[in-house]
């Protein structure tokens, strides 16, 4: 069976969780969200007291990891249900340090595509998926937005607990680690379609995404819905 990825990249708080979970749910596709899998070793090494400057301990940390992702977007270490903890502030402040690793890339980047190939059908997320992970990925898109206006998201979505300024400190500090790493950083690959999220509601950049995306692909594709 061929193997059909959709990509989806962005900066941090742009939507692109939500959007490409509901895309794979349209689509009847599988989804992958690829910073979970960076946010799961960056919770193993601080639990662990590995240094996350340290590239060898963290490739041993992903070798030992006993991961499981769930479909419905929970994910385990070994017997724990760590969903909640890999977004917490910590993980979060932490993990583009250990993202930037290119050692830790290589074996996250080779379980991804492993993934990709037993599922055969997916819509992929992250800051690299069409630039390195599926280069060859059938429809690519990338979402941006006024930080401003990501960082408002964020807050909303995190309950509204923190002040506005410090959420947008903290994402524009992410962008710029995400955006100025040697290895693979975010960046727009060149045929991506690239959709301005400032002035959009989530549902309406949903809309749009899957109006590009499905006239993209072929209404008949094996496996699709
Ligand atoms: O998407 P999310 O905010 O969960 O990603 C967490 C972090 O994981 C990002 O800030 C980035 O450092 C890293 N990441 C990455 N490449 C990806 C996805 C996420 O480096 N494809």
């Amino acid at each position: 069976m061929s193997v059909w990825v959709v990509t989806i990249d962005g900066p941090a708080g742009v939507g692109k969780s939500t959007v490409a979970r509901r895309l794979a749910d349209d689509l009847g596709w599988s989804y992958l969200d690829t910073g979970a899998a960076y946010r799961l070793v960056t919770l193993a090494a601080l639990d662990a007291g590995v240094s996350i400057e340290d590239e060898a301990a963290l490739m041993e940390t992903i070798r030992d990891l006993e991961a499981r992702f769930e479909t419905d977007g929970r994910v385990f270490l070994g017997a724990e249900n760590v969903t909640s903890r890999i977004r917490s502030p910590e993980v979060t402040a932490a993990v583009p340090r250990v993202a930037a690793r290119p050692g830790v890339r290589r074996l996250v980047v080779q379980n991804q595509r492993r993934f990709a190939a037993r599922a055969g059908r997916v819509v992929a997320e992250g800051r690299d998926t069409g630039t390195v992970v599926f280069p060859d990925a059938a429809v690519k898109v990338y979402l941006d937005g006024d930080p401003e206006v990501r960082a408002r998201r964020r807050q909303a979505q995190d309950g509204g607990l923190a002040a506005l300024g410090t959420v947008l400190g903290d994402l524009q500090e992410r962008d710029r680690l995400d955006s100025t790493r040697a290895v693979s950083p975010l960046a727009c690959a060149e045929d991506a379609w690239r959709l301005d999220t400032t002035d959009l509601t989530l549902d309406e950049v949903t809309q749009a995404v899957r109006s590009h995306v499905r006239s993209r692909i072929p209404i008949t594709l094996p496996g699709g819905s």
